[in-house]
């Protein structure tokens, strides 16, 4: 196998077809080795045997491979992107209602919220992206809207959707989000009505998007917090380095120390079978295979991601 091209210094993305093409093999040869989402029925039934791979350069250079143009359910990559509207709309007082650590259990966790009185680890976690939404629910008529509004003008795709049926699965089955969004409300920390709250969480996770549209609309991430295809500044400097900071310690959940071990990126994971990973100053990256680890992140996504960082050199460590 032939591997992609070191990243050369100017910051060119260094992968050529004959890269991708053995990225793609690589990602066949390990189907098989993780489980599919299988608490709603619109991720279940999903082909497992799919591939998709993403890179784009702040300058815009573009390389792709498999299912890169297959949109599938982004699930808690949005949580990335609602926390940025988050940071937009409140600005630091928003970390007053959530801490910034990893935490050592599930992304779903009851006990985890329990033994921090009310205040989520992280906003990756589902109690933290809770949080988030109510604060945008705070602040905006049409929340649902809002957030998706926001995803299309980031991607420049503006037929960008809220697949229905999956956040009615989601709102149906998701006994364990109203479960931490009561308790959130017990402790105070959920302003509006935890109906309306959920909804937009749901809404949220139920939005679809391909590799090509993820990786473009996180470019601003790469990029200081500016959009490069638009010159738009959509979050300080700072808080870009901020997020990117929380998503190498938590956007990967309690699998975020074998990840930066492995890989060594800011990266967020959705149980759709996505990740977005950031090279900070370089390109965003988006692969998508729908099968699982037990920490609910995609196993071929990772072989493929560690494949990259080994070979174009772009860890951050
Ligand atoms: N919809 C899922 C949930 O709320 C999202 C979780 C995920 O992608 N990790 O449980």
């Amino acid at each position: 196998m032939s591997g992609p091209e070191k990243i050369s210094a100017t910051g060119k993305v260094g992968l050529t077809d004959t890269s991708l093409s053995d990225i793609a093999k690589l990602a066949t040869k390990n189907f098989g080795a993780g489980h599919l989402a299988d608490y709603i029925p619109a991720l279940r039934d999903v082909d497992p045997h799919q591939f998709g791979l993403a890179v784009i350069g702040c300058d815009g250079e573009t390389h792709s491979c498999g299912n890169a143009d297959t949109r599938f359910s982004i699930q808690s990559i949005s949580k990335l992107f609602s926390l940025t509207l988050a940071l937009r709309l409140v600005g630091v007082d928003f970390w007053k209602r959530v801490m910034r650590n990893p935490s050592m259990n599930r992304f779903n966790s009851i006990s985890d919220l329990e033994t921090n009185a009310g205040i989520p680890s992280n906003p990756f976690v589902n109690a933290g992206a809770i949080v988030v939404s109510d604060a945008i629910v705070s602040r905006s008529s049409a929340p649902n809207r809002f957030v998706l509004d926001f995803m299309r003008t980031l991607s420049g795709k503006g037929d960008i959707y809220s697949n229905d049926k999956v956040a009615s699965d989601e709102a149906e089955l998701g006994h364990r989000n109203f479960a931490l969004a009561y308790l959130l409300k017990d402790y105070g920390n959920i302003d509006n009505k935890v109906d309306d709250v959920l909804s937009l969480y749901f809404s949220n996770c139920a939005i679809e998007m391909s590799c090509t549209e993820l990786a473009s609309a996180a470019l601003f991430l790469a990029n200081d917090g500016v959009d490069p295809k638009s010159g738009t500044q959509i979050i300080t400097s700072d808080e870009t380095r901020e997020l990117n900071a929380l998503l190498t310690t938590s956007g990967m959940y309690n699998g975020s120390g074998e990840f930066a071990f492995r890989i060594g990126l800011p990266a967020k994971s959705g149980v759709g079978g996505g990740i977005l990973a950031v090279v900070p100053q370089q390109m965003s990256i988006c692969v998508w295979s729908p099968e699982l680890d037990i920490y609910g992140n995609l196993v071929v996504g990772q072989f493929v991601l560690e494949y990259l960082v080994q070979n174009l050199g772009i860890s951050i460590f």
